[in-house]
């Protein structure tokens, strides 16, 4: 009983008094002593094995994150290397479409720039100057058409490239757009002309120059190409309170309406058109010109009546 009190008391040992002699004291301190200085060296051993396990969880933690940020680098880097991957599929698959559309479609004016060349070799007297003149046209605009297609292919690739970009200046739309509609009458079909018009007071834009340019040669061709001899291709500028718009319309062969929901993808072409020369790159340039600028693209086109396309670019005045 009192051994069980005095250990629930919390003593170590203990002595019944008047039974123990120096000998039984001597030992009991001696053993105490002993026994304290046991519990000190296991209460620091266990303080530094805590200390320990708190540095290594610390260690652990640690290294856990570093292979977390590793990993995570890791992951980004795998998703850089697919995306680049991607594209330079992307860019052998249209490098390779290249090659065979280019084999395609410049062997048609080549062989126009042959012909007629011969041709004006042969007509030697003055009452041949007629013919003379219609295959020097034939000829410039079979050159016409290598230089498109080619503009087209550099165009596309300068866009996969991330090379374009809007730089805007101020310039007079009205007396650009009659110098471009200029240069392009004479690649016009025979009879055909393109009836230009600007509308509204202002004049000044602030617009890249060169991508207008793009878009504008682009769409006239476009409406020049797919419509008849003696037709007319409409063409308005109007600038009406905060945007500037470009409209070509023109009265030719339209577009079916089970092609129009592929009309902005590369190389696609209309069913209407095999015996039409061209890539199918034009539209997807003008489109992204176009959104590289800010603006927005609608078309409507209805089959055997004709095709408007609409551009709408923000006016900023920056004079
Ligand atoms: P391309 O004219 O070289 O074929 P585009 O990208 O300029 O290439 O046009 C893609 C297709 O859209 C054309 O092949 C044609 O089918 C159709 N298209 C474009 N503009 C017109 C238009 N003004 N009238 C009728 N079809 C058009």
């Amino acid at each position: 009983e009192t051994d069980e009190k005095a250990m629930r008391a919390g003593a170590q040992d203990y002595l019944v008094k008047g039974t123990f002699n120096p000998y039984d004291l001597e030992r009991s301190i001696r053993y105490s002593i002993e026994h304290a200085k046991s519990l000190a060296e296991i209460q620091k051993l266990n303080t530094e094995l805590e200390q320990r396990v708190e540095e290594r969880t610390q260690e652990l933690a640690m290294a856990i994150h570093n292979l977390e940020k590793a990993n995570r680098t890791l992951k980004k880097a795998q998703t850089e290397i697919y995306k680049a991957l991607q594209k330079e599929k992307e860019l052998h698959e249209l490098k390779s479409r290249f090659v065979t559309i280019a084999s395609h479609e410049f062997r048609t004016p080549l062989s126009t720039v042959l012909s007629s060349a011969s041709l004006i070799t042969k007509y030697k007297s003055a009452e041949d100057d007629e013919k003379r003149l219609k295959h020097v046209g034939r000829i410039k605009s079979a050159v016409h058409n290598l230089t498109n297609i080619l503009n087209d292919f550099l165009s596309i690739s300068r866009m996969e490239e991330g090379k374009i970009h809007n730089v805007p200046s101020t310039f007079d739309l009205q007396s650009f757009s009659s110098e471009v509609v200029d240069e392009m009458q004479g690649f016009m079909k025979e009879g055909q002309r393109i009836h230009y018009q600007h509308e509204g007071d202002q004049q000044t834009v602030y617009l890249d120059k060169q991508l207008m340019r793009n878009v504008m040669i682009n769409l006239l061709s476009n409406g020049g190409k797919y419509s008849g001899e003696a037709s007319t291709i409409w063409f308005t500028t109007p600038i009406i309170g905060d945007i500037v718009k470009l409209e070509v319309r023109d009265e030719g062969i339209g577009i079916p309406d089970e092609d129009k929901s592929h009309l902005f993808t590369p190389f696609f072409r209309a069913q209407n058109v095999t015996n039409i020369q061209g890539t199918g790159l034009g539209l997807n340039i003008v489109k992204k010109y176009v959104e590289i600028m800010g603006g927005e693209l609608r078309y409507e086109s209805q089959l055997d009546h004709g095709t408007t396309f609409t551009i709408t670019l923000p006016y900023t005045a920056q004079i």
